[in-house]
């Protein structure tokens, strides 16, 4: 049987009020389930909660009512800290801004996952597969490049890289392609597509461009699920 990668079960999420003034809910999903190696769309309008569940997701945001559970753990149960590692084991995370590290080399921004977190790259020669990565993208002469002197296309295609390191499990992705073009955002769906038929993480791609929804056997409408 295929293992559920994501359960969410009566997830209510709001941010802390302010001033005295109660905070409005930003998430109240029923439920959502999403299965081990399943590639995912999520789309809905900008402020519907798209990057908020994002951050539940990755253990970045606390939840206090519902059912949360992300490879097979309860985020419950376990400490802020141990979300901490959780993600930094099993999570690679793209966001619509590249967050490359600009004094840093384009193989040493690929590594850096690993070397933050031992057991991510645990049983995987990474800096061999940070190669193999370097050389999909077409950049092998230019692995010690600095990645400022990358165009846009090529910084969010390193960006995915580094997720890709290790072999995270689940891979998240937050508006990955709009800051690109037609061309780009191709070559990186393309990128992150045949990396999957690889390797089968499970992927949730978040996006407010329903032109992409035609790359994922899946789709879901945040607007359709969230309640609030
Ligand atoms: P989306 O990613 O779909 O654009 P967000 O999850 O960023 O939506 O935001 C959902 C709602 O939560 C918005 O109303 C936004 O203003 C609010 N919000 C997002 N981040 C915070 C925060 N750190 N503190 C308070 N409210 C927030
Ligand atoms: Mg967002």
């Amino acid at each position: 049987m295929t293992t559920p990668s994501i359960l969410l079960k009566d997830l209510k999420f709001s941010y802390k009020p302010h001033h005295n003034k109660p905070a409005p809910l930003v998430l109240n999903i029923d439920e959502l389930e999403i299965l081990s190696g399943e590639k995912v769309f999520l789309y809905g309008p900008s402020g519907h909660g798209k990057s908020t569940l994002l951050n539940i997701l990755a253990g970045v945001l606390e939840v206090k009512t519902g059912h949360v559970e992300v490879l097979g753990t309860n985020l419950h149960d376990i400490s802020q800290g141990a979300r901490d590692h959780l993600r930094g084991e099993n999570v690679g995370y793209i966001f619509q801004i590249f967050n490359l590290i600009p004094y840093l080399n384009i193989r040493e921004n690929i590594v850096l996952p690993c070397l933050i977190n031992k057991k991510r790259a645990f049983g995987v020669d990474f800096y061999a597969q940070a190669d193999e990565l370097i050389e999909t993208l077409g950049l092998t002469d230019h692995a010690e490049k600095n990645v400022t002197d990358l165009s846009i296309g090529q910084q969010q295609r390193v960006a995915a890289a580094r997720a890709l390191i290790g072999n995270p499990k689940l891979i998240i992705a937050d508006e990955p392609t709009s800051s690109l073009d037609e061309k780009n955002t191709t070559e990186f769906m393309n990128l992150i597509l045949n990396e999957w038929e690889k390797r089968r993480f499970t992927l949730v791609f978040v996006s407010h461009d329903t032109s992409l929804k035609k790359y994922f056997p899946r789709t879901i409408s945040l607007p359709d699920i969230n309640k609030i």
